[in-house]
């Protein structure tokens, strides 16, 4: 079985993380993106094996017992997401590196097995207060919903160094330079 190298970022939402993401796979084309597996509903316009591999919670349960999951968690009450191993070797076997986009435990736990080969990028809003203006400006939240985003966010900030790369997002250009700069000294391409 041949590996590559795997990076994985993982921000708060709020962090313009989906901007970089996007401009990271525009720029490096020797990455693709590792498509996650989830049991939530694809929301309006979310293609099946695209977006995510859309999995009934029964199916999720059993590629869990066969063990075919780098990592899995149940991110929200009752919804189930992992990496599958499978798409992790689909890229590899095309001869490129899986971009893994995932939250805190599920980047800690790809570290855990995959020490040697990953590259953890953390992204950073430039503080707790421009993220809640983010999120407001994006109007997509409850003030309910607001306020555990913004806890979430404090909760995983404390992980951030114990990623290799943090980048804070206080100038789109100036991070997105940066991210293309880190990824390509550790992929090499
Ligand atoms: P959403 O439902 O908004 O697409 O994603 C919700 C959360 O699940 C995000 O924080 C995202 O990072 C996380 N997530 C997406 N895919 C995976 C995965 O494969 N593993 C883990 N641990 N988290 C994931």
């Amino acid at each position: 079985m041949s590996t590559g190298k795997i990076i994985v970022i993982t921000a708060p939402s709020g962090s313009g993380k989906t901007t970089l993401v996007k401009r990271l796979l525009e720029a490096c084309p020797h990455l693709e993106f590792s498509i996650s597996a989830c049991t939530r509903k694809p929301r309006n316009g979310e293609v099946h094996s695209k977006d995510y591999y859309f999995f009934e919670e029964e199916e999720f349960k059993r590629l869990i017992a066969e063990d075919a999951f780098v990592e899995w968690e149940m991110v929200y009450a009752g919804k189930y997401y992992g990496t599958l191993k499978s798409e992790l070797q689909r890229i590899w076997d095309a001869g490129k590196s899986p971009l893994v986009d995932i939250d805190v435990q599920g980047a800690l736990a790809v570290m855990d097995k995959y020490k040697a080969i990953c590259h953890t990028i953390f992204i950073e809003a430039p503080s707790m207060e421009e993220l809640r203006k983010r999120l407001i400006n994006r109007g997509t939240e409850t003030p309910q919903s607001l306020e555990e985003r913004i806890n979430k966010a404090e909760h995983e900030l404390a992980f951030a160094p114990r990623f290799d790369t943090v980048l804070v997002n206080d100038d789109l250009e100036k991070a997105t330079a940066e991210l293309i700069a880190v990824v390509t000294r550790f992929t090499g391409c």
